[in-house]
């Protein structure tokens, strides 16, 4: 039998993309060598290879299985697929260590004990199934299809997302909406009429001068947006960072702008000031296609550099000198959306400052701004139409006007009794969605777990949700399985196709077959009437013209869409989906639901004295608490640190390595966490990877490792336009520690100053 890749190895293979950022950033202007772009590891001798999409995180980049002897041994790009060209991340090399974690759920589990326990004994298949099922129907029969939930974040819970409306029930989500990237889709949405998309729709590689604004491209390694940013620096462009911390992407700027954490609107405001004051918009762009400049113009007359410069810190010459570098390289010129956007419950009027900032360059549509995406259609496969859909999640109904999707803390409270109105949800089904780790606010989340009559978990790992569930349904991992196809949004029409590589490990099981199981118990059937999955994706297949063969044959296909333009052409008129069909820079809509028509800035609270506001952010080699555990990625990243500011660090006598409890304002702690003494961040913030600090005993390398800057987010502001969840209103304090027993000896030399 063929051993799995050594740590030596997968270090080697990983190191590939992160070389492609750090070459194309350093300065040198140098592009990607051609062995960096070759496969780093000799294709193993039987050469049998399944076509895959990634799953460690949301970018779903299309590749390649090798295996031998049936145990997958590496996974690489699938060069003709428009995500990855070719080339995976990290994490994404990292997907055999989800396959070949022995930590995982091995097999269906039924509680014993009360919730919280976690007192299980191991169940068949059949009776797993079953007692879903009768969960299931218990709370349709007694609350309505309304009284179901289900949170989901993952491919496989498509199948889930069909069950449920199958049963009538509509309250669907996902935290990534509330806590990522809603605001920016429903901001986007009501300046231009369509959101930006994910993958997103910037035309990065194209772009002159590239500007970020508190998004951390590197960190947060979203492959072809990584590949397009080295291009990108490669090619010379201009990179303004405005961050309160000297990221990995603020290294290969021009400009670095250590901002004041919370005050980003009045530096965009500003700028849009500069553009207007100088006459430096795109004059015939905003003409043609723009509506409300009289407006803004009235609206942002106070907002000058000098007005921006005690709130932001940052100098007025450097607001101006910015603002005349992106008006020089305008349309070629990107301000950054952002992807997770939920900050400080303004986040609905920043994104759209960050919106009307793009306007003004006429980016939107434009060559080095943001293209016009293309997408593959394939017929659903035929099933019965759903039944009516009950939503009880949004309590008040003129709550969150421009929410479009289901807000997943909203569903929480609608799970908990309040003083004179009962709940409304009364069962969750979570598929791979560490609740206690992801959704904000973590002591509400145990309140609602604790007032549910049923709770069903579909996961890969035994992760803390799981030990909360009353069933308990291992899912194979990705490359154990089939799964829809992918069809996306991007430069091309493409759809990929995900087969297993291998045989599932353990009692775990497909998603597909979990769901359709389920369905069938529970008088269903109809739902799900295909006999396997690959008589569902041969049906599927067949109404483009393509079928499961060749799909495996070549692993992404691109589908013909007819003649497209992914950019305005010379004075084309474009009618936008917006009130007006134009891009409002100024918005009636908004003006008409009591906010204001034009962002403006309102300061947030600051820090109490001795305490430090609390931002995180992401790693390369981590999405989130999914691969924390995973036996491949905790080699590169085990646990996280604090990054604390050297000038703090001496008032309070802290030297990296040191460890530390992070208590916030409200008495919550996380740790003990290593320190990172460092000039890279401002003496206001601390920073932290988010993911780290479980709690769950089963997953043995990572319990304990870190910080959970999720316990810490015991306060969050709410956007009232759209409802996400503002984090990045916490506070902590610092409370050195012994060094956690057991644990490996620290990298960083005690004293040293990253
Ligand atoms: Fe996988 Fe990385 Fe692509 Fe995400 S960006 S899908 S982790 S290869």
């Amino acid at each position: 039998m063929a051993k799995p890749i050594t740590r030596r190895e997968f270090i080697r293979i990983s190191s590939a993309a992160v070389t492609t950022a750090a070459l194309a950033g350093s300065g040198l202007g140098c592009r990607i060598p051609a062995f960096l772009r070759e496969p780093p590891l000799a294709i193993p001798d039987s050469g049998v290879r399944t076509a895959t999409w990634c799953e460690m995180c949301f970018w779903k980049c299309a590749g390649w299985v090798y295996t031998d002897g049936g145990i997958p041994q590496k996974v690489v790009g699938n060069p003709i697929d428009p995500h990855c060209r070719g080339r995976l991340c990290p994490r994404g090399t990292g997907g055999i260590g989800a396959y070949l974690d022995d930590q995982r759920l091995h097999t269906p589990l039924i509680r014993t004990e009360a919730r919280g326990k976690q007192l299980f004994r191991e169940a068949s298949w059949d009776e797993a199934l079953e007692r879903v099922a009768q969960g299931l129907k218990q709370i349709d029969a007694k609350y309505g299809p309304g009284g179901l939930a289900l949170f989901s974040h993952g491919s496989g819970g498509t199948w889930f997302k069909h069950l449920v409306k199958a049963m009538g029930c509509r309250n669907i989500t996902a935290p990534s909406y509330g806590q990522c990237r809603g605001a920016r889709e429903e901001a986007y949405t009501a300046t231009f009429g369509e959101p930006v998309g994910s993958p997103e729709r910037t035309d990065i590689e194209n772009a002159r001068c590239l500007v970020l604004i508190g998004s951390h491209l590197g960190e947060n390694m979203h492959n072809l947006q990584v590949q397009e940013f080295a291009n990108a620096v490669g090619n010379g462009a201009t990179v303004i960072v405005a961050d309160p911390r000297f990221s990995t992407a603020a290294s290969k700027a021009r400009w670095w702008l250590p901002i004041r954490p919370s005050t980003d609107i009045a530096l965009l405001l500003a700028w849009i000031h500069v553009l207007l004051e100088e006459g430096l918009y795109d004059h015939d762009y905003v003409k043609r296609y723009c509506t409300g400049l009289d407006e803004l113009r009235q609206a942002v007359r106070h907002n000058t550099p000098e007005w921006a410069y005690p709130i932001t810190t940052i100098e007025p010459h450097t607001i101006r000198q910015t603002a005349r570098e992106m008006a020089r390289h305008a349309p070629a010129t990107l301000v950054h959306p952002g992807r997770f956007t939920a900050w400080y419950g303004d986040d609905f009027q920043r994104t759209r400052a960050n919106a009307i900032l793009n306007a003004l360059l006429g980016s939107w549509g434009r060559k080095g701004g943001f293209y016009n995406p293309l997408r593959a259609s394939v017929a659903a496969y035929p099933t019965p139409a759903y039944p009516k859909g009950h939503t009880t999640w949004r309590q008040a109904p003129d709550a969150f006007p421009f929410a479009t999707e289901v807000l997943a803390d909203r569903v929480r409270a609608a799970s908990i009794p309040a003083e004179g109105r009962p709940a409304p949800i009364h069962g969750w089904l979570v598929y791979c969605t560490n609740l206690p780790l992801t959704l904000l606010q973590p002591a509400l989340t145990y309140e609602a777990i604790q007032k549910l009559d049923f709770i069903a978990a579909v996961d890969l790992m035994p992760s803390e949700i799981t030990g909360w569930a009353d069933v308990v349904l291992p899912e194979c991992s990705y490359l154990e399985r089939y799964d829809d196809l992918r069809i996306t949004t991007t430069r091309n029409a493409t759809i990929a196709l995900r087969q297993p590589a291998a045989k599932p490990r353990f009692e775990s099981k497909p998603g597909w077959w979990i769901a359709k199981g389920v369905a069938e118990k529970m008088g269903l059937g109809r739902y799900f009437p295909w006999k396997d999955i690959e008589s569902y994706l041969e049906t599927r297949l067949a109404t483009i013209g393509s079928s499961l063969a060749e799909m495996q044959q070549v692993g992404v296909k691109e589908i013909d869409v007819g003649p497209h333009r992914y950019y305005f052409g010379d004075g084309e008129e474009i009618e936008f989906d917006t009130p007006s069909g134009r891009i409002e820079l100024y918005s009636q809509q908004i003006a008409d639901l009591g906010f204001d028509p034009v962002p403006r800035y309102t300061a947030h609270p600051e820090p109490p004295a001795g305490y430090y506001r609390l931002l995180f952010g992401r790693t390369p080699t981590h999405t989130f608490s999914r691969t924390t555990n995973n036996p491949l990625l905790c080699e590169t990243m085990l646990e996280n640190e604090v990054w604390i500011a050297r000038t703090v660090a001496q008032m309070w006598g802290i030297e990296s390595g040191d460890y530390l409890l992070l208590h916030n304002q409200d008495g919550a702690t996380a740790g003990p966490v290593r320190a990172k003494v460092t000039e890279r961040i401002r003496h206001d913030c601390v920073f932290l990877v988010h993911g780290f600090g479980h709690q769950q005993r089963q997953m043995a390398r990572s319990f304990q490792r870190g910080a959970n800057d999720n316990a810490l987010v015991t306060q969050v502001s709410i956007d009232p336009l759209m409802g996400a969840t503002g984090m990045r209103v916490n506070f902590v304090t610092f409370e050195v520690v012994a060094p956690p027993r057991g644990h490996a000896p620290p990298p960083l030399r005690r004293g040293e100053v990253a």
